[in-house]
């Protein structure tokens, strides 16, 4: 009865993530002032309008828009002064390519260091044995909404006199010790990307702790453009629009309830697959707050039976569309490799073989979770 059942109902395919969206209606309503005033980007009232909501929302003071999370990243490098001619930075290999794209593409060379075990975030204790005299900052990653061992890495940028930019591209709306999740480190960058918690179909935000370094970005992303006769940057175009500015509006409304379902549908997975022998689940450092944007999980192929790809297969035959998320670990896809593998990360290799992020989001039903663990667990 209950396999009928299964065959049955794999017929609906099921994705890793679905995107947030308003209705049609609040969304009209929403855009309905930009057919009046024919303003459509530049800063315009729904934009300043998005930013106030956000800096309210995230309990932050400097907040910056931008068209998404990935030039955030190359230009907050640049506005808190971490361009230098050789400069390097140290990142993590066990994130999303964006990350190091960022650092390379801003002239700077990579360094990749080890993760924790558990957390699967930078390993602060190997940081510093990577610092030179070329070091000029120490990008982080909260992965998968796990939030780093910011005090750490604070106590050795400041040490060394480095920069800190977080990737928080997954931890948007998350807070540690009571603490909005972008008032640490020099600056913040989320990603509001259609397939992350918070979306504004493209887009992304970057909170800096100093004013200064975001009034730098804030001129590099719109040209360099100081005044209307002066330009004092070689900037670029990273502006968000209106349109996308209003569709952040409608979605920031329904946000935390979104994440009380997402946190209901976690909660069923972990009461599946908490005592598997084989299957860890995600970590939460304690202090945390997170928003359940992902729900990822190591497959250890000698305790559980079976390897990740494996299951992964096994789900894709049944209509269930898991991700590999995050392998290759950087350092081994072959474009860096080649160039940039002086480090080996041994933890992160492992982890990217085994990890598997399971469909999680809000329009997820409590018997689809139950169809996927059946899948899984055979
Ligand atoms: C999504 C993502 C980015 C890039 O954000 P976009 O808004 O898609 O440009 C960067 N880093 C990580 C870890 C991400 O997951």
């Amino acid at each position: 009865m209950e396999t009928k059942e299964i065959n049955e109902k794999s017929g609906v395919h099921i994705y890793v993530t679905q995107p947030s969206m308003p209705t049609l209606e609040e969304y009209i309503h929403e855009i309905q002032p930009i057919f009046e005033s024919r303003i459509l980007t530049n800063r315009g009232p729904v934009h300043r309008k998005f930013e106030k909501l956000l800096k309210q929302f995230l309990k932050v003071d400097n907040l910056a828009l931008c068209v998404n999370g990935h030039m955030g990243l190359e230009l907050a490098l640049e506005a808190v002064g971490a361009i230098k001619p050789g400069g390097e930075v140290i990142t993590t290999p066990f994130t999303f390519i964006s990350t190091v794209h960022a650092i390379v593409r801003r002239g700077l060379k990579p360094v990749f260091c080890d993760i924790e075990p558990d957390t699967l975030t930078i390993d602060p204790d190997k940081i510093e044995a990577l610092i030179t005299e070329n070091t000029t900052a120490i990008m982080p990653v909260h992965v998968y909404g796990t939030i780093c061992d910011v005090e750490k890495i604070q106590a050795i940028a400041d040490k060394y006199h480095l920069k800190v930019i977080y990737d928080a591209a997954h931890t948007f709306g998350e807070t540690y010790k009571g603490q909005s999740i972008g008032s640490y480190g020099d600056a913040s960058v989320f990603s509001f990307h259609a397939t992350k918690a918070f979306n504004s179909i493209e887009g992304g935000a970057v909170v800096f702790k100093d004013a200064e370094n975001m009034g730098r970005f804030l001129k590099l992303q719109n040209f360099g453009i100081e005044s209307e006769n002066i330009v004092s940057e070689v900037g670029c175009n990273a502006k968000m629009d209106e349109f996308r500015a209003a569709f952040g509006i409608c979605n920031l409304k329904e946000f935390s309830k979104n994440i009380e379902i997402r946190k209901a549908l976690a909660e069923k997975y972990d009461s599946r697959l908490r005592d598997v022998p084989g299957i860890t689940l995600k970590y939460s450092r304690e202090g945390s707050v997170e928003n359940y944007t992902y729900y990822p999980v190591l497959i250890d192929p000698e305790t559980f039976g079976k390897d990740r790809d494996q299951i992964y297969n096994l789900l894709s035959s049944n209509n269930i569309h898991a991700r590999k998320y995050f392998y290759p670990a950087i350092n081994d896809l072959p474009i860096y490799k080649e160039q940039w593998n002086m480090q080996i990360t041994p933890i992160s290799s492992r982890v990217a073989g085994q990890i598997l992020a399971l469909p999680l989001y809000q329009g997820l039903s409590m018997d689809d979770i139950d169809r996927i663990c059946d899948v899984i667990l055979g």
